[in-house]
């Protein structure tokens, strides 16, 4: 998302946050972009993984649209702590997590399963 009064011809950093925790785009947190400037940041990337994929939760799946690609899916899904309406369905959190590896830059790994 972007901040309110972000000048759409010249948009900063500091002007794009996640969706899901509602923080600023910086260099130290890479962000994901979905459909219609919603974002995913590295962190809630992180935690939505380890959420769905590796514990099996599912917050919503097939019941709300996923804010990345707008889409109702059959797919679990994570549910913001902060914005009830913001989900991310596995599929997206899927091609973030390959998209997020594939960039040197990124320096993100997806969350190993714990051992439990
Ligand atoms: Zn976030
Ligand atoms: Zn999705």
């Amino acid at each position: 998302m972007r901040k309110p009064g972000t000048d759409p011809l010249d948009v900063q950093m500091t002007d794009v946050l996640c969706d899901f925790c509602h923080r600023e785009w910086s260099e130290a947190v890479p962000m994901i972009e979905g459909h219609h400037g919603s974002c995913l940041c590295a962190r809630c990337l992180s935690t939505a993984y380890a959420s769905v994929v590796h514990a099996g939760l599912d917050d919503g799946g097939g019941r709300a649209g996923c804010r990345m690609c707008l889409e109702t899916r059959e797919d679990p899904a994570w549910r913001s702590p902060l914005d009830p309406e913001a989900l991310v369905c596995l599929r997206c959190l899927k091609l973030a997590a390959r998209a997020l590896e594939k960039d040197p830059d990124s320096g993100w790994r997806r969350p190993e399963a714990s051992a439990s």
